[in-house]
């Protein structure tokens, strides 16, 4: 048994203006395609085989750099394309909303926490919302491929949206501009699914 890299549910092209159709292909057909074989490299013939995506993060700390660095990827890749979609962007409902507001103060507050730490993560790593282990919502960031999943994350709990940040998610459209490829993400923000995660985590 292996890992396969998930379809990407929308066409390449169906997040422009915002994300563009090349950057999409290279990022999910060339990138994403790359950890999870290199993941299922790492883990062939090994005890690790057979294990979730998320048993393998959770214990990282005891496994080489090949399945923290792969598996971050491919986890963290497959709940990226899962957040986003055309036509999507605008406010959350709901719990989550009810929830941004008293853990977080807001929503513009949210923003301004999570924008920051996407523009501040020092080269390449993603910016998280997570719920912690007290069912609260935080915002983080990680280095690399690592996510909160990982005893090595500062900030742990269970990721509900992600940005990434490497230059290979933006550089094409954007090149060094990362704040406006942080802006134009909130234009695809798929808030349903967000929401659909939030309830599962803290489920
Ligand atoms: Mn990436």
């Amino acid at each position: 048994m292996s890992f396969k890299l998930p379809d990407l549910p929308y066409d390449y092209n169906a997040l422009e203006p915002h994300i563009d159709a090349r950057t999409m292909e290279i990022h999910h057909g060339k990138h994403h395609a790359g950890y999870t074989s290199k993941l299922n490299d790492a883990i062939s013939g090994s005890p690790q085989e057979g294990k979730s995506i998320e048993e393998l993060l959770a214990m990282v700390d005891q496994l080489g750099g090949a399945v923290r660095n792969n598996g971050g990827g491919y986890y963290n890749h497959s709940l990226f394309w899962k957040v986003m979609g055309p036509n999507k962007g605008g406010n959350p409902s709901g719990k989550l909303a009810e929830a941004i507001n008293s853990d977080l103060g807001g929503f513009d507050a949210f923003k301004s926490e999570f924008e920051k730490a996407a523009a501040t993560r020092f080269g390449s790593g993603w910016a998280w919302l997570i719920v912690d282990a007290n069912g609260k919502l935080k915002v983080s960031s990680t280095p690399n491929q690592d996510n909160p999943l990982m005893p090595v994350a500062e900030v742990k709990g269970s990721p509900i949206l992600g940005l990434d940040v490497w230059e290979h998610a933006y550089y094409l459209n954007y090149q060094n501009r990362r704040p406006d490829y942080i802006s134009a993400f909130w234009n695809v923000v798929n808030w349903d699914q967000v929401s659909a995660n939030y309830e599962a985590a803290r489920s």
